[in-house]
């Protein structure tokens, strides 16, 4: 499989927030495994895609003002761990939202923005960022 199908395969993973469920112990895991790092030898063959609905809680969050230059646009910016309704836990950025809104257990939903631009291939990366519901 060439490297450009491998991006695409990956691109919609991240697009559809497609995680894996091992169907022995009924974990949900994102970003997908092949095992079930549970289970191991016994979800072989039992590791199913599930998408995830992109509804989550905030658990935690930090307001980061170090930001590397190619994102220099955005900052400073939230940070947040967010506990998906399917189970796993998520890093995300919170968009769309005033600093003093942001807190612990608010409920935050899935969206798909642009990440950033590299600056040599000129390759604009999307992926989920999360705002409040
Ligand atoms: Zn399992």
């Amino acid at each position: 499989m060439g490297q450009l199908s491998r991006f695409w395969r990956e691109a919609e993973h991240r697009y559809r927030l497609l995680g894996t469920k091992c169907e022995n112990c009924g974990r949900i895991y994102f970003p997908p495994r092949e095992v079930c790092p549970t289970c191991h030898r016994e979800s072989i063959g039992k590791m199913k895609d599930v998408e995830l609905s992109g509804d989550g809680t905030i658990e935690s969050y930090t307001i980061v003002h170090d930001v590397p230059p190619r994102f220099s646009r955005q900052r400073p910016y939230v940070l947040a761990l967010i506990k998906m309704d399917e189970g796993p836990t998520i890093t995300g950025q919170i968009v769309d939202s005033e600093f003093n809104e942001i807190d612990f257990g608010k409920r935050v939903h899935a969206v798909f923005r642009k990440m950033g631009e590299d600056g040599e291939s000129g390759v604009i990366v999307y992926g989920y960022k999360f705002v409040l519901q």
